[in-house]
């Protein structure tokens, strides 16, 4: 699949719509999911144009790979996710339900996040 970059979220990452950012470095934003599904409910994205893992792991660099991964674990860190946990997990394509076009990892903290899939 091509890059659409009409995407949601590379319009938050070009500041034409505004997000409540967590985190932000020279690879990856952090910000608050629109419509949390947990009591913490963060998305963390690359700034690179990558549809989803597939792409980012086939297409860009070993410093955006090394350093998005970091970044997951920081950004849970960062929202006080260290000592009771979390669970981080992307979606891909149409079968793994999918909404948004732009590689994004879920961080889901702050209560019991429950059954790994309903
Ligand atoms: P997906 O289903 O693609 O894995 O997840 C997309 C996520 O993006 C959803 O949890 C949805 O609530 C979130 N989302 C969609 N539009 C926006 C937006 O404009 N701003 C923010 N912060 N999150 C959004």
């Amino acid at each position: 699949m091509n890059y659409n970059k009409d995407n949601i979220f590379a319009k938050i990452l070009r500041e034409e719509i505004p997000c409540k950012k967590v985190y932000e470095n020279d690879y990856v934003l952090a910000f608050h999911d629109i419509n949390p599904k947990k009591k913490l409910h963060v998305l963390v994205i690359p700034k690179g144009e990558y549809v989803d893992l597939n792409d980012f792991t086939n297409t860009a660099s070993e410093k955006e790979i090394v350093e998005f991964s970091k970044a997951i674990s920081h950004v849970a860190n960062l929202i006080g996710a260290k000592n009771k946990g979390y669970r981080a997990l992307t979606n891909t394509g149409s079968d793994g339900g999918q909404e948004v076009p732009h590689l994004h990892f879920h961080i889901f903290a702050g209560e019991k996040v429950g059954k790994m899939v309903s």
